[in-house]
């Protein structure tokens, strides 16, 4: 299958199961959801996706299995991933800080030729991220919301085609949400996205699926309302 596959998940920090057997298949074209309490796994789930911890079982990316391997391969086949804090260059421009992200991916000497023109690559991202009007600004001038679009940004020129990203509305206006909701569905027309978000109107308004991670384990899956009314989501959310 393109997409993620994601077969028995487990990953143990001495002795302790932050991830305890997860199943997860998210299909080339579609955002999936991660939601679940503080300590549910959620983070060590795309920890594993990416490689920074070990974990056994088998995570698959358009059919490459992916455990086992270094963090810079992981991210050589496509997977890029956002943190909650956005990592760009504030002293830099919009447009040069895609332009860097670019070169990541190309080889050192392309660096070394002289060009003019913005590369095709950055052009497309500054329009699918919505930056193209505030390319010459500098980073740090940017709003919050902005700076989480560039860092996206900065993963579509590196070809990322599995995109993992952590609360991307955190801290984030009603309007830079609604865009990054839209952002979302441009994303995923052929690409995969996994998004761990906790904001329940933003799921509602834009998540077709969610899965819910509770203990280290898949606790429910669904349509928002599907796993709202599911009564192990109930119990882990509002107590017993
Ligand atoms: P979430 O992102 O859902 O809040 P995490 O994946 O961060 O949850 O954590 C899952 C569990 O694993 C938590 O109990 C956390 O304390 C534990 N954990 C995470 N990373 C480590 C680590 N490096 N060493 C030991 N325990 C860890």
């Amino acid at each position: 299958m393109s997409g993620l596959t994601i077969k028995d998940l487990r990953v143990v920090f001495d002795g302790f199961v932050a991830v305890g057997g997860v199943d997860l298949a998210v299909p080339a074209g579609d955002v999936r959801f991660i939601i679940g309490p503080n300590g549910a796994g959620k983070t060590t789930l795309v920890d594993a996706v990416t490689g920074l911890v070990k974990a056994t079982g088998s995570v698959t990316f358009d059919g490459h299995e992916l455990l086992g391997r270094k963090v810079h391969r992981i991210a050589r086949l496509g997977i890029g991933r956002t943190f909650q804090t956005a990592a760009v260059f504030e002293e830099l421009t919009v447009l040069q800080n895609l332009d860097i992200a670019a070169g990541w991916s190309r080889s050192p000497l392309s660096l070394l030729r002289k060009r003019t023109a913005v590369p095709p690559e950055v052009a497309e991202a500054l329009e699918t991220v919505g930056l193209a009007a505030v390319s010459d600004k500098l980073a740090g001038t940017l709003a919050h919301g902005q700076k989480q679009w560039l860092e996206i940004g900065m993963l579509l020129v590196q070809n990322a085609r599995l995109l993992l990203l952590d609360e991307p509305v955190a801290g984030m206006s009603q309007s830079e949400r609604d865009a990054t909701g839209e952002l979302l569905g441009r994303l995923a027309t052929d690409r995969t996205v996994v998004v761990i978000e906790h904001d329940m109107d933003f799921l509602r308004r834009f998540a077709r699926t969610v899965t819910v991670l509770h203990a280290g384990r898949k606790l429910s899956e669904g349509t928002v309302a599907e796993v709202q009314a599911d009564p192990r989501v109930q119990e882990v959310y509002l107590g017993h």
